[in-house]
């Protein structure tokens, strides 16, 4: 291994290749001189293994990447009314994860000090005062100036869990009304979480239904294909569904963000991605933190030639609020329905969409606020 002391053979490594470090190299790649870039990862080809959907404020590098954009949506809850179709002017678009590592690749191969390994894990990091050094579970070690590392944290490090499963399933006796994506229809979950269903309709045919729980740490609902295929049964217009595809996801909810800033900490080993906080606490959504967290690191890089120090995903207010939130769950999960159907029935779905994907203005943080009912989130502030 070349030793480093201005002389590591990458200027970057990435430890982990899902969205973050992808988002993050594609943006760095397409610099008028970019880094020389190693990403390592265990996984030898790009698979769907989820589905990313988000609401489009901007645009990405990823946007030839978007199979459906949708202007209409629903929250659904039986104890609380039925929030109306709502549409705003940003739609809501969805990304599969093979696509969008297709296109990176791509994008990552037309530079050519980029580099990847594949079918290796990076078992440990070495943090060194002007490099860091990787090591592989092939046994090679990498030197590198910087190192971004998005491996999954340990999840019993989160107070609350999203927890999910999603069946894309096909009836051709269906016939969906593919310009509306159901967001959450609550369902009965009893006392220690939330429940609801997503549906994103992909043609008249086809849909991706996912049971989705929120519980606290330790718990673990019980999925089975059968209730998915029981709720598309009574809800979307046929008894006869094919599976064609699944998707699983187990997200933190409210992991502190423990990344050290780099240029504070002169740490060479930059958390990235999920363990550093990328993932809204309140929501589950990372898709566009991701992206403008990665805009801003690259610009840092293409000024001063070196990593900024990270800033939180959200501002302190924002943070406080989602804070809040979890605590109102906590202490009355039952009510969360509640809480979401006010907001989708009573906040305009500009601002709503301003502040689920992070970017609210002021006012929009006070219509927020003014739709929730006081007595639950006041005990929780103030506990
Ligand atoms: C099924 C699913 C659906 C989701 N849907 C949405 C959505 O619709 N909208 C949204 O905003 N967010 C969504 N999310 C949340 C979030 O956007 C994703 O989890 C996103 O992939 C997070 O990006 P990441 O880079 O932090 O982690 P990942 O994309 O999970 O990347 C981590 C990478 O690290 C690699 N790795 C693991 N161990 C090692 C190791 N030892 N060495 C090297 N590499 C390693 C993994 O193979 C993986 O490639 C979803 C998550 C899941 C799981």
């Amino acid at each position: 291994m070349k030793m480093p002391g201005n002389g590591a053979p990458y200027d970057i490594a990435f430890a982990g290749t899902g969205l973050a470090a992808l988002s993050l190299a594609v943006r760095l790649a397409a610099l008028p001189h970019p880094p020389r870039m190693v990403l390592v990862d265990p996984r030898r080809e790009p698979v769907r293994d989820r589905t990313w959907c988000h609401w489009q404020l901007h645009e990405t590098p990823f946007d030839s990447a978007i199979t459906h954009r949708w202007h209409h949506w629903t929250v659904r809850n039986s104890t609380a009314g039925t929030a109306a179709p709502a549409a705003a002017r940003t739609p809501y678009v969805r990304i599969p994860a093979d696509q969008l590592h297709h296109l990176a690749m791509e994008k990552l191969g037309a530079c050519p000090g980029a580099e990847f390994i594949r079918g290796t894990s990076v078992t440990s990091i070495e943090n060194h005062t002007d490099y860091a050094v990787l090591h592989l579970s092939d046994g090679r070690r990498l030197a590198s100036d910087w190192v971004f590392d998005s491996r999954p944290p340990e999840h019993h490090q989160a107070p609350w869990h999203q927890i999910f499963r999603g069946l894309e399933l096909h009836s051709p006796e269906a016939r969906l009304d593919t310009g509306t994506v159901t967001l959450m229809d609550f369902q009965s979950a009893g006392p220690a979480g939330v429940r609801f269903f997503y549906v994103l309709p992909l043609d008249a045919h086809t849909a991706l239904v996912e049971d989705t729980w929120l519980v606290p740490s330790g718990q673990s609902p019980d999925f089975s294909d059968a209730e998915i295929l029981a709720y598309a049964a009574t809800n979307l217009g046929s008894a006869a569904w094919q599976i064609r595809h699944r998707e699983e996801g187990h997200l933190p909810m409210g992991l502190s963000p423990s990344a050290p800033s780099a240029a504070k900490s002169k740490n060479r080993v930059i958390l990235w991605g999920t363990p550093a906080g990328a993932i809204r606490p309140s929501s589950g959504y990372a898709f566009s933190r991701i992206q403008r967290a990665s805009t801003r690191m690259a610009q840092a890089w293409r000024k001063h030639g070196r990593p900024a120090a990270q800033s939180a995903h959200d501002s302190p207010l924002l943070a406080w609020m989602d804070r809040v939130f979890l605590r109102a769950m906590t202490r009355r999960p039952e009510r969360v329905p509640e809480y979401f159907t006010r907001l989708f029935n009573r906040v305009p779905p500009d601002a709503l969409v301003r502040f689920l994907e992070s970017e609210p203005r002021p006012t929009d943080i006070l219509q927020v606020m003014s739709v929730l009912p006081p007595a639950p989130f006041l005990a929780a502030a103030f506990r």
